[in-house]
């Protein structure tokens, strides 16, 4: 009666809004100030006053033209600023005619999931990694499989050469990463890069790398996010505005096609071709006029090095075992049981809200989404002392 995949998809509930819908309710019950609510990635930093502005700024101009359709690729001249930004920024060499505007990064997962697997290819994901693309590969009729983590939750290269095999179409990295907050380093890139030249012909078929990287201006000790561009050509670029400028509802981000990607006006074609299956042609006309003119700019990010600050040498001081974080803004919190599951609910009884990895395809930790204000991680601490103590850390 219904696609078997669609139905369990639906009726599946993400761990993560699930845990959000519980610290709702919670907090209706008992009190926002008494529920210490790490769920959800939602941005608690607003926009740049330069967002707002240039929304009423557009706002006095013509109506019809603001809210019209734009090319299914979105505004030519939003699609060269983010051209010229990535290049002024990173010598990327990227051109305005290969970038396509989507409705967030989860819109441009599925359209290169559609445009670039067939049905039967695997993708390659690293462990721990965003729910979501299981569902867009699998969406796609196409296998996802994961790449188990190295120490640290670096990328383990080692295990991904030996699960490369000749159905294996697509690689995804995601850096800075969720959940874990690791960065890819040079090295890890240009690794990466070199197995999968040789694999490539090795099988004779491209093996795409996207990369998703929303989180890409969120790093916190000085380090730039190195671009992945220039360690592999059949690379491309994911983005969404939903963190760097705070506006996840708005539903903006984009694709970048690799200039040196020999096939790349083909690849281009089938993710147009895959968005305009999708149905997701035209992302918000008046949101990419307005980072258009935002373009460059980020919300005050450090907020978010203050409460990383916070909550990882809290944590420590506390006994538990925590990776590192140098960006996006989630801490990986290693279980004192091997059920993150059943941590996450002993969690709950002191009223903080941890989302279990099981569904970052890990076990064995929790992820603490510190977009919250510094005074509630403050106030979280003794809750996360006592549960210290009940696990003897
Ligand atoms: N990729 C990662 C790693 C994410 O964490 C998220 C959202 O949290 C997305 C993609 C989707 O982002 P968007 O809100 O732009 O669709």
């Amino acid at each position: 009666m219904f696609p078997e995949k669609s139905l369990a998809w639906g009726q599946s509930k993400s761990g993560i809004r699930e845990l959000a819908a519980y610290g709702a309710a919670r907090k209706a019950e008992i009190g926002a100030d008494k529920v210490f609510d790490f769920s959800i990635g939602n941005p608690s930093v607003p926009a740049p006053a330069s967002v707002h502005e240039a929304l009423r700024a557009l706002l006095e101009g013509d109506s019809v033209t603001l809210h019209g359709y734009t090319a299914a690729p979105g505004l030519m001249s939003f699609r060269q600023a983010i051209a010229d930004d990535l290049n002024a920024r990173y010598d990327a060499k990227l051109r305005a005619d290969m970038v396509y505007v989507t409705c967030g990064a989860a819109a441009g997962l599925a359209i290169c999931t559609h445009g670039l697997l067939c049905p039967g290819e695997k993708a390659l994901a690293f462990a721990p990694f965003f729910p979501e693309y299981r569902i867009f590969t699998e969406a796609a009729g196409a296998e996802l499989v994961t790449v188990p983590p190295a120490e640290g939750l670096q990328p383990d290269l080692d295990a991904l050469e030996r699960l490369l095999d000749e159905s294996c179409a697509m690689v995804i990295v995601n850096t800075p990463n969720n959940p874990s907050g690791v960065v890819l380093s040079d090295e890890s890139l240009a690794r990466l890069g070199k197995i999968l030249r040789d694999a490539e012909a090795r099988f004779g078929h491209p093996i795409y790398l996207v990369s998703d990287e929303p989180y890409r201006e969120l790093v916190y000790d000085g380090n730039p996010v190195p671009c992945v561009l220039h360690y592999y050509d059949d690379t491309i670029l994911c983005y969404s505005f939903s963190k760097s400028l705070s506006l996840p509802g708005e539903r903006v981000g984009y694709l970048a096609v690799g200039s040196a990607m020999r096939d790349r006006e083909l690849v281009f074609a089938a993710l147009c071709g895959a968005a305009r299956g999708l149905g997701f042609v035209n992302a918000p006309s008046t949101m990419q006029r307005v980072i258009e003119a935002c373009l460059g700019q980020t919300s005050d990010i450090s907020v978010y090095k203050e409460n990383r600050d916070l909550l990882y040498n809290g944590l420590k001081e506390l006994g538990y075992d925590c990776v590192y974080p140098d960006g996006a803004f989630y801490l990986f919190v290693r279980t004192p049981e091997p059920d993150a599951a059943a941590f996450s609910e002993r969690a709950k009884k002191h009223e903080l809200l941890l989302v279990p990895s099981d569904d970052f395809g890990v076990g064995g930790y929790v992820r603490v989404a510190y977009c919250v204000s510094p005074d509630m991680i403050r106030r979280s601490m003794p809750a996360f002392a006592a549960l210290a103590k009940e696990y003897g850390l």
